[in-house]
């Protein structure tokens, strides 16, 4: 007796990426939902939390400097208003978005901490 050798044979389909931004078109099966790049779930939260990061920290400052330049920054956080200076370099873009003191996520925490406490009271 001779058994089929292909007995579960694939069904591969045309398939679109669902990771955001992604859109890649790719060849899987019917359940598959991410492209080669976003199948494995260690990619996608890891590229989704180091955006998070950035963004949370840093500002994109788009400029056309050509050579390096001192430049005065404003610290983002809510009732700090600390100028600060910040090298800009050419072809670079990402930025600290506080100040040298609250560049420190405990000492940010815990000015936002008084902030809204003084607000309350207010
Ligand atoms: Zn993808
Ligand atoms: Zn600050």
């Amino acid at each position: 007796m001779q058994l089929p050798k292909y007995k579960k044979k694939k069904r591969i389909k045309l398939k679109v990426c669902q990771e955001p931004g992604c859109g890649k078109e790719f060849w899987g099966h019917p359940i598959a939902k991410y492209c080669d790049d976003h199948r494995d779930i260690k990619q996608r939260q890891k590229q989704k939390k180091d955006i998070e990061n950035i963004e949370s920290k840093n500002i994109i400052f788009r400029h056309n400097y050509t050579e390096v330049m001192d430049l005065p920054f404003k610290c983002c956080l809510d009732g700090c208003d600390f100028d600060f200076t910040i090298k800009v370099f050419p072809k670079q873009f990402v930025y600290p978005r506080f100040c040298m003191e609250h560049r420190n996520d405990f000492k940010r925490a815990n000015f936002i901490r008084i902030m809204s406490k003084k607000n309350r009271d207010d």
